[in-house]
C-alpha cells in the first residue's frame, strides 16, 4: 500500500485496497509466465486491420455502440447484437456489471479462491463481499451456493486453480438463484471449457462476461464483452453512458472484428497452448509436484515440503517470472500461464533443477 496519502483524497479511495497486476517487466530478458497473456501474436487478420485502418479517421469519435463488432460477436454466438455489450477489458465489463446489478449493503458472494479483483469491486462499490469457500480439492460445492445472495459471480474456469464446473451445474445454479443476477466469468473458457452462452436465451439472471486478452491474444487492445438478455445489456449501457460512452477505440473495435473472424488461427493456438499444458502438468505431477486440473491457459502448482516462495524467486533469478500469492491457503502454490512448448520445456528444466538443489 502506498504510504503518501493526500488530504483530497475521497474515502472511497482512502479505504480501499487495489488490485495489483502481475509485472510487466521487460519480456525480452524474461520469460513472461505471470499474467496469463498468450504466448502467440495476435491473428494476422486483426494485424493487417488495424495496420490497414484509414488513420485521418481517428479525428473522429469512435461508434459509441460497437456496432460492428457486437454483431460479429453476436453472430459468433448465434444470439441477437442487443444481447451483446463490449468494454475496455473485461476488467471493465466485470466493473460495470457490478454497478449495474449489484445493491450497496447486498452480499456479493463468489466461490473462493477466485480472481480477486471481485473483493476490490465490491469494497470499492461498498458491497459486502461473502466468500464461499473451496473444498480442499479446490471444488466448487453447489450447495454452499444456494444461499441468499444479492449476486453470485464465478470464473469458470476458475481464476487461480483453472478448475471447471459443467454447464449442468451451471444451470442448476442459476434456478436457485432466480432472484439475483449470476455472472460466469469465462475469461479462459476456450481452452478447454463449454461457455454457457447458450443459456443466456433461458435464464434473464445470466450474465457471461468474456475476453480477447487470453484465447484471441489480443490482451494490449483491451477488449471484452458480456452477452446477456437485451435488459441486461440496455442495464450496462446505462452505466457506461453515465461514465465514459467511448470506452472502445477505432483501432480495438477494428483489430477484435478482425480477430473473431479469424477462426482457424484461434483453433490453431488456443489447441496449440491445451497440448502445451497437458504435456507440462504431466511432466510436473511426474516430479511429484501438485497440479490442478486445469481447463485454462495457466496452471496451479504446489511442491509439498518446499515453500512455493523461495521457487518463485529462485525462478526470477533464472528470468522465469510465475505468480505467486502470499494469501493463506494458497500460498505454497504458484500460478504458471502456458507459454510456448520451448518456454516450458526451459521452464521444466529450471524448475526441475531447483528441486533437485532442495533434496540434494
Ligand atoms: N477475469 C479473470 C478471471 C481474469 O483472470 C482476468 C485477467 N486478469 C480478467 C477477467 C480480466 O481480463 P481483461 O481485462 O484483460 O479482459
Amino acid at each position: 500500500m502506498d504510504l503518501i496519502k493526500s488530504k483530497y483524497w475521497s474515502n472511497r479511495i482512502k479505504d480501499n485496497e487495489a488490485y495489483v497486476p502481475g509485472e510487466q517487466i521487460n519480456e525480452d530478458t524474461y520469460i513472461k509466465l505471470n499474467a496469463n497473456e498468450n504466448p502467440y501474436p495476435p491473428s494476422k487478420n486483426a494485424q493487417n486491420a488495424i495496420q490497414q485502418m484509414d488513420k485521418s479517421k481517428l479525428r473522429l469519435y469512435p461508434d459509441f455502440g460497437c456496432h460492428k463488432l457486437r454483431t460479429e460477436i453476436a453472430k459468433y454466438y448465434n444470439i441477437k447484437t442487443d444481447e451483446v455489450f463490449v468494454g475496455n477489458g473485461s476488467d471493465e465489463v466485470l466493473a460495470f456489471s457490478f454497478l449495474a446489478f449489484f445493491n450497496p449493503g447486498d452480499y456479493i458472494c463468489s466461490p473462493n479462491v477466485t480472481y480477486s479483483f471481485y473483493i476490490v469491486y465490491a469494497s470499492f462499490f461498498n458491497l459486502r463481499y461473502k466468500p464461499i469457500p473451496l473444498d480442499a480439492d479446490f471444488n466448487i460445492v453447489l450447495n454452499d451456493l444456494f444461499i441468499d445472495n444479492g449476486g453470485l459471480i464465478i470464473a469458470n474456469p476458475n481464476a487461480l486453480t483453472g478448475k471447471i464446473v459443467s454447464i449442468n451445474f451451471i444451470e442448476n445454479i442459476l434456478k436457485k438463484n432466480i432472484n439475483s443476477l449470476i455472472i460466469i466469468d469465462e475469461a479462459y473458457i476456450d481452452f478447454g471449457g463449454d461457455s454457457a452462452a447458450g443459456l443466456i436465451k433461458k435464464y434473464p439472471n445470466l450474465l457471461i462476461i468474456q475476453t480477447f486478452s487470453k484465447s484471441r491474444s489480443l490482451a494490449g487492445l483491451r477488449i471484452g464483452f458480456a452477452l446477456g438478455n437485451k435488459d441486461l445489456i440496455e442495464g450496462l449501457n446505462r452505466v457506461k453512458n453515465s461514465i465514459n460512452s467511448y470506452t472502445l477505440d477505432s483501432i480495438a473495435i477494428v483489430g477484435a472484428a478482425a480477430a473473431l473472424k479469424d477462426k482457424n488461427y484461434f483453433k490453431l493456438i488456443t489447441n496449440k497452448i491445451i497440448d502445451t499444458r497437458e504435456k507440462i502438468s504431466r511432466k510436473l505431477k511426474d516430479l511429484g509436484f501438485i497440479v490442478t486440473d486445469s481447463k485454462a491457459n495457466f496452471i496451479f502448482i504446489s511442491y509439498p515440503g518446499i515453500n512455493a516462495k523461495r521457487i518463485y524467486m529462485l525462478l526470477k533469478e533464472r528470468k522465469i517470472l510465475v505468480r505467486y500469492f502470499e494469501v493463506s491457503g494458497i500460498d505454497n502454490f504458484l500460478r504458471v500461464s502456458i507459454g510456448t512448448n520451448e518456454q516450458m520445456e526451459y521452464f521444466f528444466k529450471s524448475i526441475k533443477e531447483i528441486i533437485e538443489n532442495f533434496k540434494g
